[in-house]
């Protein structure tokens, strides 16, 4: 199965410990290996939120478009460590891809060739976002799922273990959804993903699944499993 495996930058991270994490980006790493040893075909869309994010453009009083290109800039940096990880982990070929030109570090974004690395078996990771300002990594995952035909998008979270109907840290008797449709995520505006990339799941009719990574799970059972997680489709 071909999969889009969004990885947070929170994921990367261990609370406040800092930016990045040596313990997360392991486990981020291995889940990766994981599927793609099982004979997942996998890219991966890296977020930078552990970085910079574009809505903190306020605080910093910086325009937006600003913000937003640093964002991009982290999400390459993530990219990175996520490469040197798996390659110092695994026998897997990984190819750096973005969508900002990175000539010295990795490769442009091009469709047909991310295409043919992912059938070749090599791990593509995906930074960069979509290249542009004004939408978060949540877009370009699900935008990226449908150019590259893959079957579901599985976004991994670190410190909640799929998509509940309030908030679990400050409601105790929250509820996890074991499958939402993704009407009902857009009108309760559930958070978990942006509208915009809701919006093109259900155009597209892509599979998105929410799991959490930090709670010792086997990621390709997951995969596989409708208990775990949350699972979002139209
Ligand atoms: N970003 C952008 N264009 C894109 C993707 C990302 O401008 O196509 C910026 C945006 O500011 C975003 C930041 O990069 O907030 C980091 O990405 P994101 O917030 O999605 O990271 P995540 O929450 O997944 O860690």
């Amino acid at each position: 199965m071909r999969l889009l495996v969004k990885v947070s930058g929170e994921a990367l991270a261990e609370g406040s410990a800092g930016v990045f994490s040596d313990a997360a980006i392991s486990r981020v790493s291995s889940h990766l290996v994981a599927l793609a040893e099982r004979g997942h075909e996998v890219a991966v869309v890296v977020g930078g939120g552990n970085i910079f994010r574009g809505t903190s453009s306020s605080d910093w009083n910086i325009e937006h478009v600003e913000a937003d290109n640093v964002g991009m800039l982290g999400t390459i940096a993530n990219g990175i460590l996520l490469r040197a990880k798996v390659e110092a982990t695994s026998n897997l070929e990984v190819r750096l891809m973005s969508a900002v030109d990175i000539p010295a570090i990795g490769e442009k974004y091009i469709r047909r060739r991310a295409l043919r690395h992912l059938e070749k078996g090599r791990l593509v990771i995906l930074s960069g976002g979509i290249g542009q300002p004004f939408v978060t990594t949540d877009y370009p995952s699900v935008q990226r799922a449908v150019e590259l035909e893959c079957a579901s998008v599985l976004c991994l979270k670190n410190g909640i273990d799929g998509v509940y109907d309030s908030d679990p840290k400050t409601k105790p008797d929250a509820k996890r959804y074991r499958t939402l449709s993704i009407e009902t995520a857009i009108t309760n505006s559930l958070g978990f993903m942006d509208r915009s990339a809701l919006v093109l799941a259900k155009q597209h009719n892509v599979h998105v699944h929410v799991i959490g990574v930090d709670t010792g799970i086997d990621v390709v059972d997951a995969v596989a499993s409708d208990a775990v997680g949350t699972r979002v489709s139209r």
